[in-house]
């Protein structure tokens, strides 16, 4: 095994984006039992930090330390974000120390994209501390590896995203939207969701055409303009199974909605919900007027612009 040099002590701070999903379509289902989606993610100008260390050492070390993290999020190996880096050392050969900080901001659980998140930061930063270690394939392979959602966050930007999410395009011309937050507290693994859909649509093993149109498919097309979030229907075909599981959902996005949202939405397989709102001012309002109460997590964020 051939061995890189260690480099000296050298750290990186990495934002860590949360993400939603514009609509969200269950398209197929593979042979291997993954689910095939069309689901327009726009990254949050709110997310986690991530801070990584690299120092010298002859063999491969890893640590991690989390701030502000609940119970859920796990400070060991089985951590998204130590996983990606583990999994970067290991595929580029690195015999060094590696320390990773995880500021948690993100609900966990949440259908936010958390540890997906933490664990793209990791592999963007790792490509910087060493440069061309690996190639953009590669990577791509092994954020898949990680996780359906990883890929996404190796460059996060509003994208199309389907097949399990290794198939993106850039959305161009999307201004940042204001978003009003909301998760009920309560966390909903993305495995049971995806259960409870199969339990209803047993029949689903090939991409069927008609469900292919999420409401902003156009998104990718050329000369296509976003016309504003009013009117927007922001179908998430997970949102019926998750109502089921977590029926607070349903709750929340009507006080969003009664507190002036122009469209509301269930971000990946919840339990997240957000309203969509024409100014970050009319954002605050609504979140003023909701008055959301423990062990409700909420707070006024914006997605960020195409670039
Ligand atoms: P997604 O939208 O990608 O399905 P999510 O937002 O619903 O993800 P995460 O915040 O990624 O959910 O957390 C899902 C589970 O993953 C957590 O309950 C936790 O046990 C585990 N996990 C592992 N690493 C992390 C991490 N770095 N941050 C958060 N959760 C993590």
């Amino acid at each position: 095994m051939s061995t890189r040099p260690g480099p000296a002590s050298r750290s990186l701070r990495c934002h860590a984006p949360g993400k939603i999903n514009l609509g969200l379509r269950v398209v197929g289902r593979r042979a291997d039992g993954y689910h095939e989606l069309v689901s327009l993610f726009a990254p949050l100008d709110f997310g986690d930090e991530v801070e990584v260390a690299v120092s010298k050492s002859t063999v491969l070390e890893l640590a991690i330390k989390l701030e502000g993290a609940s119970g859920a999020v796990p400070a060991d190996a089985t951590n998204l974000a130590y996983r990606a880096a583990k999994a970067f050392a290991e595929a580029a050969d690195l015999n060094c120390r590696i320390e990773l900080r995880i500021e948690k901001r993100l609900p966990a659980g949440a259908g936010l994209g958390g540890g997906s998140s933490d664990a793209g930061a990791v592999l963007r930063a790792l490509c910087d501390l060493f440069p061309g270690a690996l190639d953009g394939p590669r990577l791509a392979e092994l954020a898949l590896e990680l996780g359906a959602d990883v890929p996404f966050f190796l460059d996060p930007r509003p994208a199309m995203v389907t097949g399990i999410g290794e198939r993106l395009e850039a959305v161009d011309g999307l201004p940042s939207l204001p978003v009003l937050l909301a998760n009920p507290g309560v966390a909903l693994a993305t495995a049971d969701v995806f259960q409870g859909f199969a339990a209803i649509q047993p029949a689903l093993t090939k991409s069927a055409p008609d469900r292919r149109i999420p409401p902003l498919s156009g998104a990718t097309d050329p000369g296509w303009t976003f016309t504003g979030a009013a009117g927007l229907s922001l179908e998430n075909d997970l949102e019926p199974i998750a109502v089921r599981l977590c029926p607070p959902i349903a709750r929340l996005q009507r006080r969003i909605r009664a507190a002036g949202a122009q469209a509301v939405g269930m971000s990946g397989s919840g339990a997240t919900v957000f309203g969509l709102f024409e100014s970050a001012k009319a954002a605050e309002r609504a979140f003023e007027e909701a008055a959301f109460e423990a062990p409700v997590w909420a707070r006024v964020a914006a997605t960020q612009e195409s670039r």
